[in-house]
């Protein structure tokens, strides 16, 4: 029986490897035709401009990219942009590329590449090549060459604070480099030097000469080429000479053909020089850059570097930590593609910064497992409970529903008998009001067995109840009033010999945010909530529950099986998302 559910309900593993089929602008998630209405008809910004382009002739195809540094794990923000590029690259029928940005050898790691490989392939999101950014630093270098020769760059020996001095400030325009007379076979040949490794980190760098009375201080002669003693992943020690980030990124898009580069708001005012370096460079056709706003997420951190130090520091376990929001730990907690799609859809593509609930992003794992996953029984704090007028020694199999709200998923059967297991929380010794679960007196139904009514407790010397009595009705068998009369409250349970025991993780933010991130001695305020592990009682039918496979525990919310800490027959639980939403979803119109 545990294999049937085991296998017939495995939705959650095999939904990763699901293609895309549609664009994140149009990508449903069974959600009701008019949720959203207009997310599927109106075009966002971003198409509305690339229409433009291909009605000029600017452009006759369509070229994206999703270009992360490999010095981190993907968090939630980058699946907008991934999701984004890929999904524009789709809908207009073009190409999208994976390119690390790995000009910088400080801080790159392939084992970062290979986990953001990962994290992208399990959206759904499929590429032919992945590319890298250093393997045009032949191509940059040539360039750099090409300014120099045209007079657009020269080599310079300020010191860096000296160039941030002559670089002036927003109100007041920069002063011009001395060495930016500087004639141009001397430039070239310091370049040339530079590659050589004759100079020391810092000695020289080579500037653009564009404008250092420009109000955009991006463009008072930006540094394109640096000395930097040290190897790079990929290419060794082939380079002491890397290219900066503005300078670098452009040419990248353009050696690729891509025609629309899409990056964050914070880019807006580096698309001037952007725009420099393609035109100077003279690329035929270059790229054009659309910026749009970053993914926040209110009072959960999603930055790159919070992550980093929560991992760093130790206060989590690894990048994909369940309580994370980086991609790893969304999987990891139980997250799927599609509630991960349906989010972002829901968050939508815009210009102006905002920040979307945490509340909407559980209720996008909600609706997309809701049908997906079996509803089984799980105490979480178990209490014992004796129906004393069921026979001694007695057992029976009760045939229950898998899911009420999705008959393919079939049936089960639940063993019944005498010693049982309810919730803690759902016996009060002196009720209080409205409470309608197990107290002396009450009757209630055991959720798909019988109606049983509360005849006493047991203490122990310390006064703490640890068991409580009732006799059934065998008669409202299935959970079924045999005479009408009703009772007011449904309590879930497991048998006691059948049920096993497994860990179960029920989590909260690692950080607050609304209570602050830091406290007063600068230490990083943490949740001391944020994982309590419980020793649940669960209905033996998922005890071979697989790495990622997801259930619903009734009434408790929904869990997934840990990839990490689950063995074969001893499953561990993480709580993906609890039942109870504050989340409404806006009305359409
Ligand atoms: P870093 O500070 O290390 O650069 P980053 O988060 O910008 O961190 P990248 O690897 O440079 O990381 O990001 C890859 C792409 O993802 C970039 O195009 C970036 O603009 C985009 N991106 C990053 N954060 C978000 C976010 N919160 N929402 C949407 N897109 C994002
Ligand atoms: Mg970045």
């Amino acid at each position: 029986m545990s294999a049937h559910l085991v296998n017939e309900v495995n939705l959650e593993a095999d939904s990763s490897h699901t293609e895309r089929k549609r664009a994140p602008s149009c990508t449903c998630v069974s959600s009701s035709p008019i949720e959203y209405f207009w997310r599927h008809t109106l075009k966002n910004f971003i198409e509305e401009e690339i229409d433009k382009d291909l009605a000029s002739g600017r452009y006759d195809h369509v070229v994206t990219r999703f270009p992360p540094e490999p010095n981190g794990f993907l968090h939630i923000g980058h699946a907008k942009s991934i999701l984004l590029n890929y999904g524009i690259a789709q809908e207009y029928n073009g190409e999208f590329h994976m390119r690390f940005d790995d000009t910088n050898p400080t801080k790159e790691k392939s084992e970062f590449a290979e986990a953001i490989q990962e994290d992208i392939r399990w959206l759904g999101v499929k590429w032919e090549k992945t590319m890298y950014a250093s393997d045009y630093f032949d191509q940059m270098y040539e360039l750099a060459v090409k300014l120099i020769k045209k007079g657009k760059a020269y080599a310079s020996d300020l010191t860096a604070d000296q160039i941030r001095e002559y670089r002036g400030t927003l109100t007041e325009p920069g002063r011009k480099d001395p060495n930016s007379d500087r004639p141009i076979e001397e430039s070239l040949q310091i370049f040339e030097d530079m590659k050589n490794g004759k100079y020391a980190d810092g000695e020289m760098v080579i500037r653009a000469k564009i404008d250092m009375s420009s109000p955009n201080i991006n463009m008072r002669d930006p540094i394109i080429y640096r000395v930097a003693h040290m190897a790079h992943e990929r290419q060794g020690d082939k380079w002491c000479i890397y290219p900066m980030y503005d300078f670098a990124h452009p040419i990248e898009d353009a050696i690729e053909g891509i025609t629309h580069s899409l990056c964050t708001l914070e880019f807006e005012d580096h698309r001037p020089l952007y725009d420099w370096v393609v035109r100077e460079c003279e690329f035929p056709n270059p790229p054009r850059q659309i910026e749009f706003a970053k993914l926040y997420l209110k009072n959960v951190v999603t930055g790159k570097r919070y992550i980093k130090k929560l991992v760093e520091d130790g206060i989590v376990d690894g990048w994909d930590d369940p309580r994370l929001v980086s991609l790893a730990g969304l999987r990891r907690r139980g997250y799927t593609p599609e509630s991960i799609k349906k989010f972002i859809d829901l968050s939508g593509i815009s210009k102006a910064n905002s920040t979307a609930e945490y509340p909407m992003l559980e209720y996008c794992i909600r609706e997309d497992l809701k049908k997906k996953v079996p509803r089984v029984m799980a105490v979480l704090d178990p209490l014992e409970l004796v129906i004393d007028n069921y026979p001694d020694g007695q057992t029976e199999k009760l045939t229950v529903t898998n899911n009420v709200e999705n008959e393919e998923l079939g049936t089960r059967e639940v063993t019944f008998s005498k010693h049982l297991y309810i919730e803690r929380s759902d016996f009060m010794e002196v009720p209080v009001k409205k409470y309608f679960r197990m107290f002396p007196g009450n009757e209630v139904r055991l959720m798909n067995a019988y109606f049983v009514k509360c005849t006493g407790l047991d203490k122990d010397e310390n006064g703490d109840i640890i068991r409580i009595h009732a006799t059934y009705d065998p008669a409202s068998r299935g959970g079924n009033s045999p005479d009408g009369r009703k009772v007011k409250g449904t309590i879930h349970w497991v048998d006691q010999s059948s049920c096993f025991k497994a860990p179960v993780r029920l989590y909260e933010n690692v950080i607050d945010e609304e209570k602050g991130v830091y406290n007063e001695d600068g230490s990083l305020n943490l949740n001391p909530n944020s994982l309590v592990v419980k020793n649940a009682c669960i209905e033996a039918c998922v005890k071979d529950a697989r790495p990622y496979q997801s259930f619903q525990f009734v009434r408790n919310g929904f869990f997934t099986t840990d990839c990490k800490d689950s063995k074969e027959g001893e499953p561990v639980f993480n709580r993906i998302v609890s039942l109870k939403s504050s989340f409404k979803l806006p009305k359409s119109n």
